[in-house]
């Protein structure tokens, strides 16, 4: 069948098989993917009384697809010897497939995990995005270090992997006028509409179901100025009529950071304004009435980015299907259901008014109306002394703000946080008068990763070895890890273990070599921070780990020494400046540490650019430690440390966001814990925190601040990094000098226990064994229970 294809497939190009070229290998077995696919496609979850689950997402990082996809329809072995026979091989043949990074980091990754375990576990399901022709930015690095952006053109329109739906073309109104016909009645006149275009990647579940993942794209001829995407102003924040080409030809790169600019509102809205309308279509197309759509229908918000979907399905109720208000909410609420991912005041969003009642106006008057229903809930709710309080908390309109974390909360009828540290500071310090007010409305769902692309196709060696360890398919079931834990301890076991952490090892080091030209020692401790770049994530942290224990090797030269590769990766937004000075510092800290004869097996720093799914799942089967060290109480979950700390590196964390969790399943005599608590945060802070005061009683912290100020790792240019040095002396808001000392001495433990290898391996292959739990198969059941088919 194959090998018919393949004969085809050559006569087409008049070529033998032995001189084709890889990417031609690819474009053959991405060919014969797609036509598996497409023969049964939609393979639709079996029929069910259940709800579909609309996951609405302005970002899906779904990385490569084609391996992926080979695996999930069970060919990948059939393709792999195939090409064996023509002295290929399919590792190679898949590294041609540009990932689609159509998301910016942790959010994204989750939509894209969340789509994989809901067709593996045949959970009704479509995500509805945008079709952007330019994903998350490419990153490089210029002569000093600081980061460079180009476009990332995703090869969209060769990407065979989807697939046009013409006939689901959606229109949608923007600006314009509202009439007001009396009796509640109101008609809304856009001044211009944009189409929306339907793509559909197809989202192959492991063994389950094949469902769509569909992206909008807004409709127009005219090319793109690359020129101008390059100077950075390519977002035209001043016209007032965009055309329909500009409204989706680029994700807005900012991660946890909200910009609100006028083109990310339309986006918004374009993206909500197709979604809701495909999803009643279906809906009637079924022969269901509007009053059943929450009993067959389930919204579920990813973040705030589509919260004017509530806005949006209440105005197509009242206006286009003539329904009363009570019952337009009725079902309104009863449809959504809203994920919240920040507590960070500047991520949460908030539109000004006047720029809504420009481009939304209909929708204004509905968020204003919602608004006066709640203030009188809340009036009845609160007692007079309460109530100034509960409102400022509560309101949807404030001070010329609509604020739409406020918005989900009351328009769902379901809240959660990500990870249970952060569900319960949802409800205790952002939304303590809505707990009150809508009680069992908020819930948590911690996170989870899917185990097919993050352990089964990521770290095949891995694979294998719990292959040949457990019984069933673990891949499916990851709770059956606990297999492997009386292994544990097993010296045959370790000893497989930890080869193959090595040869995992050997394989990043040649990629490192490759990209950018460092050749690290193997057997050092391979410690990892890969993530987005931003101040609370703390890689400054790391750096001044890194510059103190350069210090210390300097002065010490004979001081017997654990051999360290500090292994970085992560963008930042192109207008974060201090996150750029962040990255720009480890860059200048690498080149002279790493180019010091002094420091030769001993202490190396590896930044590698473009950080990226891809780039991820070779970094983390490789990872002996994983940093997760953001300052307590600001990341919500994370995911990179369920990867990590599956794939057997042991967790250096503060106690935040999943690295709770990861902790009490791993054992804490498993991970490495430091720093600050929630608690004693809030401790420092009343007390007032003075960082300055820490560069002055520490002398370690004091000489490695200094070194970064000095021009020692700036080319002697003292100006370079005097931003991030001021700000660390001056604010440091989140608390580095502060946990500076405790983060040194975990560094120092993680060395300590490192040196006694037979214990260090017991203790990542318990990580493996106890982490079942985060599979994002169990965060889709969660939901399940929690949330879409609570009794
Ligand atoms: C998992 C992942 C993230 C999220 O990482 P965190 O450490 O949880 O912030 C971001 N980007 C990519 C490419 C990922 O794979």
């Amino acid at each position: 069948m194959a090998e018919q294809a393949l004969h085809e497939y050559c006569e087409r190009l008049s070529l033998q098989p032995k001189d084709l070229s890889t990417t031609m290998w690819y474009q053959f077995i991405a060919q014969i993917s797609q036509q598996a696919i497409l023969q049964n496609f939609p393979k639709n979850a079996p029929l069910t009384n259940t709800r579909k689950v609309n996951y609405l997402s302005m970002e899906f990082l779904i990385g490569r697809l084609l391996g992926n996809n080979l695996m999930s329809l069970g060919v990948y072995q059939d393709a792999e010897s195939l090409l064996a026979k023509y002295g290929q091989n399919l590792v190679d043949v898949l590294e041609q497939e540009r990932d689609p990074s159509l998301g910016n980091g942790g959010l994204g990754r989750l939509a894209a995990c969340y789509l994989d375990s809901m067709a593996s576990l045949a959970q009704p399901a479509v995500g509805y995005g945008l079709h952007y022709q330019y994903g998350l930015f490419k990153q490089g690095f210029g002569s000093t270090g600081e980061q460079r952006e180009t476009g990332d053109g995703w090869n969209r329109d060769f990407y065979l992997q989807q697939h046009h739906r013409p006939e689901l073309q959606q229109t949608v109104g923007f600006a314009g006028e509202v009439l007001h016909c009396g009796d509640d009645r109101y008609e809304w006149q856009p001044a211009w509409t944009i189409c929306g275009e339907a793509f559909d990647l197809p989202v192959v579940g492991y063994k389950g179901v094949q469902q769509p993942l569909r992206l909008w794209q807004g409709y127009s001829e005219t090319a793109f100025d690359l020129a101008q995407f390059n100077d950075g102003d390519y977002l035209l924040a001043e016209s007032k009529v965009v055309d329909a080409s500009k409204l989706t030809k680029v994700l807005y790169p900012n991660d946890n950071h909200q910009e609100g600019k006028e083109l990310r509102l339309m986006q918004q809205y374009f993206h909500c304004a197709c979604s809701i309308a495909d999803i009643l279509r279906e809906h009637l197309a079924k022969g269901r009435s509007l009053q059943q759509l929450p009993e067959f229908e389930v919204i579920q918000l990813n973040d705030t980015h589509p919260a004017i979907a509530i806005p949006e399905l209440m105005r197509v109720l009242l206006d286009q299907h003539q329904l009363h208000w009570e019952d337009a909410w009725a079902i309104c609420s009863k449809t959504f259901a809203y994920t919240n991912h920040t507590l960070l005041p500047e991520a949460l969003e908030q539109w000004d008014q006047p720029l809504l009642a420009k481009m939304l106006p209909r929708h204004l008057i509905i968020i204003d109306r919602i608004n006066n229903e709640l203030y009188q809930q809340v009036k009845a709710e609160f007692s007079e002394d309460e109530f100034s309080q509960a409102w400022q908390e509560t309101a949807v309109l404030m001070n010329n703000k609509v604020r739409m974390a406020n918005l989900c909360v009351v328009g769902s009828f379901a809240v959660n946080g990500v990870a249970q540290i952060h569900s319960d500071l949802v409800v205790s310090d952002l939304f303590p008068a809505y707990a009150r007010l809508f009680k069992g409305r908020f819930h948590n769902v911690t996170n989870g990763i899917t185990p097919r692309r993050w352990i089964r196709q990521s770290n095949p060696a891995l694979s294998q070895l719990l292959d040949q360890h457990i019984q069933g398919d673990w891949t499916k079931d990851l709770e059956l890890l606990r297999q492997i834990e009386p292994l544990a301890k097993d010296p045959q076991f370790q000893t497989a273990y930890r080869q193959i952490k090595q040869q995992n090892k050997q394989v990043l080091a040649q990629v490192i070599q490759e990209t950018i030209g460092l050749k690290v020692n193997e057997n050092a401790i391979f410690d990892v921070q890969i993530k987005r770049f931003h101040e609370y994530k703390r890689q400054h942290l790391n750096l001044l780990n890194i510059i103190a224990t350069y210090q210390e090797l300097k002065a010490n030269p004979a001081q017997e020494c654990v051999p360290r590769v500090f292994i970085f990766a992560g963008k930042a937004a192109p207008g974060y400046f201090m996150a750029k000075q962040i990255i720009q510092a480890i860059n200048g800290v690498a080149k002279v540490i790493n180019s010091d004869p002094d420091m030769q097996g001993k202490l190396q720093v590896a930044f590698l650019p473009d950080y990226r799914v891809s780039l991820a799942e070779k970094i983390i089967p490789a990872a002996d430690v994983s940093e997760q060290i953001s300052l307590a109480g600001k990341e919500a979950s994370g995911t990179g440390n369920m990867k990590l700390a599956l794939n057997g590196a042991i967790t250096l964390g503060t106690l935040d966001g999943a690295n709770v969790e990861i902790a009490e399943y791993a054992g804490e005599e498993n991970v490495v814990i430091f720093g600050h608590t929630v608690d004693s945060v809030r401790q420092l802070r009343t007390e007032g925190y003075v960082s300055k005061r820490y560069y002055e009683q520490d002398e370690t912290l004091r000489k490695a601040i200094d070194a970064l100020a000095d021009g020692t790792f700036s080319d002697g240019e003292t100006e370079r990094f005097e931003a991030l040095v001021n700000d660390m002396l001056h604010h440091d808001y989140f608390c580095v000098l502060a946990d500076f000392a405790s983060y040194r001495q975990a560094q120092q433990e993680i060395a300590k226990r490192y040196q006694n290898q037979t214990a260090w391996v017991e203790s990542t292959i318990l990580n493996t064994a106890r982490l079942g739990t985060f599979s994002s198969d169990r965060s889709i059941r969660d939901y399940q229970t929690r949330i879409w088919y609570k009794a």
